[in-house]
């Protein structure tokens, strides 16, 4: 066997114990019984090191020097494993263990910071957070951009300065839009009584509809919903509040984006570099796509409507119009997670304009809170309230993730492309939403983005599945229409 199939074989072994730690956390947020923390820490951090011995391994680094890739898909793995190996490789060890330990302790921190409302108790813990990220970049950069380095984790050949770009185009049109939707009346919500039982009977049609293989994959609950795994075991995760039937219904149609994503790869990438979404943003495209453009639409919200008084009685809106409007109620907020279509991406402007500013070190974390409470009240109008609502609100910060906020509003750029090249190429699309049934999008996705899994950079993906480079431009007309339409000025 040659260098490149020795590789190959090793990097498979890799990838299925990869696929174990995910399963192991995936069990510690559904099933795991309480007691037993404390021995799944060391029972995942036993994990990591063999995993991150398998990827620092120098056979892997004489293997790469040596193979020759039978073809372009083969190029595409080594590339892949050697961003692996390289990454694995730059950061010493120490620095790596520095870092597992602290943001494991300063998730807690800032747990009772946010509680407590008290920014200055989490502040020196983030100052320490901020400051080892920055040593990671500085090792991962080599002389180049920190913060492009720690992107390039989730969004491979992404650059700050060309997501910034991007959002800079947007942010006028997205501020101008929220201003006019919360100075007019207020859409009534949904009212009425969602049992737990019946809302995760709807769940699991919608999974279906969606395009979700049960037959490999299952849903659960968890307090956060998620998707997990990859190839023939791919899990996803979902909530109910009785009084909210859209908290369920739409976190798990935005989890099923996710795991037919995966599960939609080309199956002869299965355990391999190549065998997953080939980025967050492009993974958070499929989730949105399936939650916003299509579950959100007009078309398939009058199937909703109808299934939704079959299934639960009266909920409390007048006809089908009013229950598009509940459905895409834009509303003063101040948290990410619940925020509509419009003000979502200004949440994460004002976190990557921040966390830009800290790795570069343009801000201190003892300015972040004020920092965060100008740009709030300059962007969405009103004052943060209290720091739990602001500056406390996401847990990423506490455990590291700097460089992945601004793939949450990518993916909805590349939502907003894809959507229009949907739309264009199926024309008869809402036949089917009216209906209940997206299935012809879900396909066309599967043509043009699933089945590639990993083998293509982001940007080259979804150029080719629109058939134009990505730009901000068909989000924000998708989001002027459809909003502009609800709320007329
Ligand atoms: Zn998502």
């Amino acid at each position: 066997m040659g260098a490149y199939d020795d590789l190959l074989g090793y990097d498979r072994d890799t990838q299925a114990l990869a696929q174990v730690a995910g399963r192991l956390a995936w069990d510690q947020e559904t099933v795991m019984p309480r007691g037993a923390a404390a021995q799944r820490a060391e029972e995942t951090g036993a994990m990591e090191a063999v995993l991150h011995a398998r990827r620092t391994d120098p056979r892997v680094g004489d293997w790469l020097t040596a193979a020759k890739a039978p073809d372009a898909a083969g190029d595409a793995q080594l590339r892949e494993i050697r961003r692996a190996h390289d990454r694995a490789r730059k950061v010493p060890a120490d620095l790596a263990t520095a870092l597992a330990r602290l943001t494991s302790r300063a998730q807690g921190i800032w747990a009772e910071a946010r509680a407590a409302d008290d920014f200055a108790g989490f502040a020196p813990t983030l100052g320490e957070v901020v400051r080892l990220r920055r040593e990671e970049a500085a090792a991962l950069a080599e002389g180049g951009d920190l913060y492009d380095a720690l992107l390039d984790d989730y969004e491979p050949g992404a650059t700050a300065a060309e997501l910034a770009a991007i959002f800079d185009e947007m942010r006028p049109g997205l501020v101008a839009l929220r201003k006019r939707a919360l100075e007019a009346p207020a859409p009534e919500p949904v009212r009425g009584t969602f049992p737990a039982g019946a809302q995760l009977d709807l769940a699991r049609d919608l999974a279906a509809r969606f395009g979700y293989d049960t037959a490999r994959g299952r849903l659960d609950i968890a307090v956060h919903p998620f998707s997990s795994g990859s190839g023939d075991d791919v899990r996803i995760t979902t909530r109910t509040a009785t009084d909210d039937p859209f908290n369920c219904i739409y976190s798990t149609i935005h989890e099923t984006g996710h795991a037919t994503y995966e599960q939609g790869v080309d199956p002869a990438f299965r355990l391999t570099a190549l065998g997953r979404g080939a980025s967050m943003g492009v993974h958070e495209s499929q989730s949105r796509i399936c939650e916003n453009q299509l579950g959100r639409s007009r078309a398939f919200c009058h199937w909703l409507y109808a299934e939704l008084r079959a299934r639960f009685g009266d909920i409390g809106v007048a006809d089908e119009e009013a229950f598009y409007a509940a459905v895409n109620r834009v509303h003063r907020g101040y948290i990410r997670t619940e925020a509509d279509e419009v003000q979502y991406n200004l949440h994460i402007m004002l976190r990557f304009d921040l966390e830009r500013a800290l790795i570069a070190g343009d801000l201190e974390v003892g300015d972040l809170e004020a920092a965060w409470n100008d740009r709030f009240e300059a962007d969405f109008g009103y004052p943060v309230d209290r720091p739990a609502n602001g500056v406390l609100q996401d847990v990423h910060w506490s455990v590291g993730l700097f460089g992945y906020f601004p793939t949450y509003a990518l993916g909805n750029v590349y939502a907003g492309c894809l959507y229009r090249a949907l739309r264009r190429e199926v024309p008869d699309l809402d036949d089917h939403l009216l209906r209940g049934d997206p299935e012809p999008a879900t396909v066309w996705l599967r043509k043009n983005v699933h089945r590639f899994g990993a083998r293509d950079l982001p940007r080259d993906l979804i150029t080719r599945a629109c058939g134009e480079e990505p730009s901000a431009g068909p989000l924000l007309t998708y989001l002027e229409e459809k909003f502009g339409a609800l709320y007329p000025g």
